[in-house]
């Protein structure tokens, strides 16, 4: 069974724009092109050497020294503390931007 189909966005239609990560992590932290994936320092945890990618393809991101991942959403909650539902209102609003 998929979870992803039970994510509250896939409800209200918005997971499919969640290729805005790009764009919404890049804000924060200073994303470097590498390839095909965007890299940067991990926000979650104390590195030098960045391990955080970010997949515009799955439109995901994922560490690999301390193993945070997720979507937009997920992003937006871990790094900005939100709730699920702030964290939706947010990308509604960045997405009308
Ligand atoms: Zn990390």
């Amino acid at each position: 069974m998929n979870t992803e189909d039970h994510h509250p966005l896939v409800r209200i239609g918005l997971i499919k724009h969640c290729d805005i990560i790009v764009e919404m992590v890049k804000k924060p932290l200073p994303l470097k092109k590498h390839g095909v994936y965007y890299i940067a320092c991990c926000p979650f945890h104390d590195e030098k050497t960045p391990s955080f990618f970010v997949m515009p393809q799955t439109k995901t991101y994922h560490c690999f020294g301390c193993g945070a991942s997720g979507n937009a959403i997920d992003f937006l909650m871990a790094y900005e503390k939100l709730s699920l539902e702030e964290a939706i209102e947010k990308l509604k609003i960045l997405l009308v931007k």
